[in-house]
């Protein structure tokens, strides 16, 4: 028998499994809790607009019938709610599938991709899958975006410039001119990719959505969103782009598999599109949440990030995976990071303020034990 190791393509090997984090029936059984706090994945915890649940509920026609591989009618709906052409929109099983098929449509071997550190997993994953090099830009002491040094870097040639905004896992954002001024500065050569997926918390006035700030057919970008984080659809799993040109849509759209969204998913989207009001009444609230919970872990004296996003970093006096460990059996789930320089951070998502409230008892106590 032919070894395996000669048929899995060898950056394979270069590869963690992703860190998905335990479910909360595997932690109740696991720990022999009733309750759990799962603020690890960033999901929202208010859910979708009621519509979006009757709709499942009563979803039992036409499941034996393909989807729209075009996802027509979310289509038209968000190219109007968005005030672009339909035809520069791609969808994805989430936007983390549109990743994997931006990587897999423009990354060849040796190519450079250039992003934040720390960064989103995926984002390195995926370049380390298709053999390219990575140059990371760093966050400073701060913990926000070094904008020079981002500006810097994007203005050399490279393949991909790829990082989030608000920032995972920091939070961090940029200020409308320092956002143009490393748009500004990019190479012409260079595919944008500029990963919204926190965009609808970002309330703060200084923040800027890409959209806003990057023509049509002006440099080749893409700026992705998703519907699993403020509309709460984490679980039927749909995102999208937008693309500088139809030309780039359709390489895309060459990638993906023909039907990678799912009915439900997109009539879920397009309902929750409609009852916009629902989705801005919980960002607001947990916007609100969030500067309460990161002025909390502040007067503890702790290193917190900035943030835009509905999660905050900060840094404990111990290695995160103990911290997190540590926390899960009082009951909270968090994501323990482990990437070089970040292994003592946290990143908490924000919850119900019952669930916050826990969250930081937790903490406490877990911190008056060391
Ligand atoms: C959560 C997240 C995503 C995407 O999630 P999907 O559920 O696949 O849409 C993409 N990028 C970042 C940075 C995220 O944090």
């Amino acid at each position: 028998m032919t070894d395996l190791d000669k048929i899995i393509r060898p950056s394979l090997k270069q590869l963690e499994p992703y860190n998905s984090g335990l479910s909360v029936a595997a932690v109740r059984r696991l720990c022999g809790l009733a309750e759990v706090n799962r603020l690890a994945s960033n999901e929202n915890p208010f859910g979708p607009a009621p519509e979006v649940l009757k709709y499942i509920r009563n979803q039992q026609n036409d499941l034996h019938i393909y989807p729209s591989s075009e996802a027509s009618d979310l289509r038209t709906e968000l190219a109007s709610y968005l005030d672009a052409d339909a035809d520069r929109l791609v969808f994805g099983n989430g936007s983390e599938e549109l990743l994997s098929i931006i990587f897999r449509s423009v990354i060849e071997p040796g190519d450079r991709v250039i992003t934040l550190y720390p960064s989103f997993p995926l984002h390195e994953d995926y370049a380390v899958l298709m053999g390219a090099g990575i140059e990371r830009v760093a966050l400073t002491e701060d913990l926000t975006i070094d904008v020079d040094k981002l500006a810097e870097a994007a203005s050399k040639p490279a393949k991909l410039l790829i990082f989030s905004h608000p920032v995972n896992p920091a939070g961090c954002w940029m200020s409308r001119d320092e956002l143009l001024a490393v748009l500004d500065a990019r190479h012409p050569d260079t595919l944008l990719v500029l990963d919204e997926a926190y965009f609808e918390f970002a309330l703060s006035g200084d923040y800027c959505g890409g959209l806003d700030l990057l023509a049509p057919g002006k440099g080749h970008w893409i700026v992705l969103r998703t519907f699993s984080k403020a509309w709460g659809l984490a679980g039927l799993r749909i995102g999208y782009g937008v693309c500088s040109s139809p030309a780039l849509a359709a390489a895309l759209d060459l990638t993906r598999t023909p039907f990678n969204t799912n009915a439900p998913a997109q009539n879920a989207a397009l309902l929750a599109l409609g009852n916009e009001a629902h989705m801005k009444t919980s960002a607001a609230a947990i916007a609100a949440e969030r500067d309460k919970v990161k002025a909390s872990l502040m007067e503890r004296g702790l290193r917190v990030a900035p943030t835009q996003a509905n999660f905050i970093f900060f840094e404990t006096e111990m290695p995160s995976a103990e911290a997190a460990d540590a926390l899960m059996r009082l009951g909270t789930l968090v994501k323990p990071w482990k990437q070089a320089g970040f292994d003592r951070f946290i990143r908490v998502t924000v919850g119900q303020p019952e669930e916050n409230r826990q969250f930081l008892e937790h903490l406490d106590s877990i911190r008056a034990r060391t």
